[in-house]
Protein backbone atom coordinates (compact mmCIF):
# COMPACT_ATOMS: atom_id res chain seq x y z
CA UNK A 1 0.00 0.00 0.00
CA UNK A 2 1.41 3.92 -0.66
CA UNK A 3 2.49 5.64 2.25
CA UNK A 4 0.74 8.73 1.76
CA UNK A 5 2.40 10.39 4.18
CA UNK A 6 6.02 9.21 3.23
CA UNK A 7 8.39 10.80 0.71
CA UNK A 8 7.20 7.93 -1.99
CA UNK A 9 9.64 5.06 -1.28
CA UNK A 10 7.59 3.23 1.33
CA UNK A 11 9.90 4.51 4.41
CA UNK A 12 7.60 6.83 6.68
CA UNK A 13 9.97 9.98 6.05
CA UNK A 14 8.22 12.86 5.15
CA UNK A 15 10.48 15.22 2.80
CA UNK A 16 11.23 18.78 4.04
CA UNK A 17 9.03 20.01 0.86
CA UNK A 18 5.84 17.93 1.36
CA UNK A 19 3.43 19.88 3.78
CA UNK A 20 2.78 17.74 7.03
CA UNK A 21 -1.28 18.77 7.07
CA UNK A 22 -3.54 18.67 4.17
CA UNK A 23 -4.51 22.63 4.58
CA UNK A 24 -1.65 24.87 4.25
CA UNK A 25 -0.63 27.63 6.92
CA UNK A 26 -2.32 30.18 5.06
CA UNK A 27 -5.72 27.72 4.48
CA UNK A 28 -5.97 27.17 8.24
CA UNK A 29 -6.01 31.34 8.84
CA UNK A 30 -7.89 31.76 5.83
CA UNK A 31 -10.73 34.10 7.32
CA UNK A 32 -13.46 31.82 5.42
CA UNK A 33 -16.74 32.77 7.11
CA UNK A 34 -16.63 36.37 5.39
CA UNK A 35 -16.49 34.24 1.28
CA UNK A 36 -19.10 31.65 2.33
CA UNK A 37 -21.44 34.39 3.50
CA UNK A 38 -21.28 35.99 0.47
CA UNK A 39 -22.33 32.69 -1.37
CA UNK A 40 -24.66 32.17 0.56
CA UNK A 41 -26.20 35.78 -0.08
CA UNK A 42 -25.97 35.50 -3.58
CA UNK A 43 -27.86 31.63 -3.67
CA UNK A 44 -24.87 30.01 -4.37
CA UNK A 45 -24.28 26.45 -3.00
CA UNK A 46 -21.96 26.22 -0.35
CA UNK A 47 -20.83 23.39 2.05
CA UNK A 48 -22.87 24.12 5.15
CA UNK A 49 -20.28 24.83 8.27
CA UNK A 50 -21.06 25.52 11.68
CA UNK A 51 -21.33 29.94 12.33
CA UNK A 52 -18.38 31.00 14.21
CA UNK A 53 -18.23 34.31 16.52
CA UNK A 54 -18.27 37.43 14.58
CA UNK A 55 -15.44 40.07 15.28
CA UNK A 56 -16.28 43.30 14.64
CA UNK A 57 -13.50 46.05 15.67
CA UNK A 58 -13.82 50.08 15.46
CA UNK A 59 -10.21 50.36 13.53
CA UNK A 60 -9.80 54.00 15.31
CA UNK A 61 -7.55 56.70 14.19
CA UNK A 62 -5.58 56.61 17.35
CA UNK A 63 -3.14 53.90 18.71
CA UNK A 64 -6.37 52.09 20.80
CA UNK A 65 -8.54 52.11 17.51
CA UNK A 66 -5.80 50.77 15.61
CA UNK A 67 -4.86 47.91 18.21
CA UNK A 68 -8.37 46.68 18.26
CA UNK A 69 -7.55 45.89 14.34
CA UNK A 70 -4.16 44.49 14.96
CA UNK A 71 -5.19 42.68 18.11
CA UNK A 72 -8.02 41.59 16.16
CA UNK A 73 -6.03 39.98 13.79
CA UNK A 74 -3.84 38.50 15.97
CA UNK A 75 -7.04 36.98 17.93
CA UNK A 76 -8.43 35.39 15.41
CA UNK A 77 -5.54 33.25 14.20
CA UNK A 78 -4.89 32.31 17.40
CA UNK A 79 -8.58 31.18 17.94
CA UNK A 80 -8.92 30.07 14.94
CA UNK A 81 -11.05 31.27 12.39
CA UNK A 82 -14.17 28.27 12.96
CA UNK A 83 -14.36 29.89 16.38
CA UNK A 84 -13.78 33.50 15.01
CA UNK A 85 -14.49 35.17 12.18
CA UNK A 86 -13.71 39.34 10.80
CA UNK A 87 -16.31 41.13 9.79
CA UNK A 88 -15.97 44.93 8.64
CA UNK A 89 -17.97 47.34 10.76
CA UNK A 90 -17.80 49.93 7.68
CA UNK A 91 -19.89 47.83 5.32
CA UNK A 92 -22.78 47.71 7.79
CA UNK A 93 -24.23 51.06 7.62
CA UNK A 94 -22.71 50.66 3.89
CA UNK A 95 -25.39 48.30 3.25
CA UNK A 96 -23.89 45.41 2.49
CA UNK A 97 -26.52 42.02 2.49
CA UNK A 98 -23.56 39.29 3.14
CA UNK A 99 -21.86 41.02 6.08
CA UNK A 100 -24.95 41.88 7.53
CA UNK A 101 -26.27 38.05 7.14
CA UNK A 102 -22.71 37.11 8.75
CA UNK A 103 -23.67 39.01 11.80
CA UNK A 104 -27.03 37.92 11.84
CA UNK A 105 -26.33 34.24 11.13
CA UNK A 106 -22.98 34.24 13.51
CA UNK A 107 -22.86 32.33 16.40
CA UNK A 108 -22.45 35.63 18.48
CA UNK A 109 -20.82 38.87 18.07
CA UNK A 110 -17.72 40.73 19.93
CA UNK A 111 -17.29 44.27 19.09
CA UNK A 112 -13.94 45.44 20.11
CA UNK A 113 -13.69 49.29 20.72
CA UNK A 114 -10.68 51.47 21.36
CA UNK A 115 -12.12 53.84 23.84
CA UNK A 116 -15.30 54.76 25.27
CA UNK A 117 -16.69 56.24 22.35
CA UNK A 118 -17.72 52.62 21.62
CA UNK A 119 -18.12 53.26 17.82
CA UNK A 120 -18.45 49.70 16.56
CA UNK A 121 -20.82 48.59 19.65
CA UNK A 122 -23.33 51.85 18.61
CA UNK A 123 -22.44 51.54 15.15
CA UNK A 124 -23.64 47.76 15.29
CA UNK A 125 -27.00 48.62 17.81
CA UNK A 126 -27.85 51.44 15.48
CA UNK A 127 -28.78 48.40 12.58
CA UNK A 128 -30.01 46.06 15.13
CA UNK A 129 -27.03 43.67 15.92
CA UNK A 130 -26.40 43.12 19.63
CA UNK A 131 -23.23 42.54 20.48
CA UNK A 132 -22.54 39.38 23.20
CA UNK A 133 -19.70 41.24 24.57
CA UNK A 134 -17.89 44.78 24.27
CA UNK A 135 -14.10 45.27 24.83
CA UNK A 136 -13.62 48.85 25.48
CA UNK A 137 -9.30 48.39 25.29
CA UNK A 138 -8.55 51.61 27.32
CA UNK A 139 -11.17 50.80 29.49
CA UNK A 140 -11.19 46.85 30.12
CA UNK A 141 -6.94 46.86 29.54
CA UNK A 142 -6.09 50.22 31.17
CA UNK A 143 -4.19 51.06 28.09
CA UNK A 144 -4.28 55.24 27.47
CA UNK A 145 -5.33 56.52 24.46
CA UNK A 146 -3.32 59.10 22.52
CA UNK A 147 -2.91 59.83 18.38
CA UNK A 148 0.35 57.84 17.35
CA UNK A 149 -0.96 55.66 15.12
CA UNK A 150 2.05 53.71 15.23
CA UNK A 151 1.96 53.03 18.95
CA UNK A 152 -0.39 50.32 19.07
CA UNK A 153 1.22 48.21 22.24
CA UNK A 154 0.36 45.55 24.13
CA UNK A 155 -1.44 43.88 20.81
CA UNK A 156 -0.84 39.84 23.36
CA UNK A 157 -2.74 40.74 26.22
CA UNK A 158 -5.24 42.73 24.12
CA UNK A 159 -5.54 39.53 22.15
CA UNK A 160 -5.58 37.29 24.41
CA UNK A 161 -8.50 39.29 26.02
CA UNK A 162 -10.91 38.89 22.81
CA UNK A 163 -9.86 34.99 22.15
CA UNK A 164 -11.22 34.92 25.82
CA UNK A 165 -14.43 37.06 24.72
CA UNK A 166 -14.37 34.70 21.77
CA UNK A 167 -14.84 31.39 24.02
CA UNK A 168 -17.02 32.69 26.08
CA UNK A 169 -19.43 33.52 23.32
CA UNK A 170 -18.80 30.45 21.50
CA UNK A 171 -19.18 28.39 24.58
CA UNK A 172 -22.42 29.94 25.26
CA UNK A 173 -24.39 29.35 22.72
CA UNK A 174 -25.43 25.81 21.27
CA UNK A 175 -24.04 24.87 17.65
CA UNK A 176 -27.28 24.89 15.15
S1 LIG B 1 -14.21 53.73 19.68
FE1 LIG B 1 -12.71 55.38 20.07
S2 LIG B 1 -10.87 54.69 18.99
FE2 LIG B 1 -12.58 53.53 18.16
S3 LIG B 1 -13.27 54.68 16.35
FE3 LIG B 1 -14.50 55.33 18.10
S4 LIG B 1 -13.44 57.17 18.87
FE4 LIG B 1 -11.99 56.04 17.57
Amino acid sequence: MENKTGCGCGCSTVPETEPVNAQSKEQLKENWYLPYMNKKTQGEAVEEKPSPVAVFYCAGASNVGQASMLASVQAANKAGYDKAALLCLASIPAGLKNIYNGAKNARGIVAVDGCPMQCSMKTLRKYELEPDKNIIITKDLSIKKDFDLNAAQDLNKISDHIVQAVNKVYNSVPAE
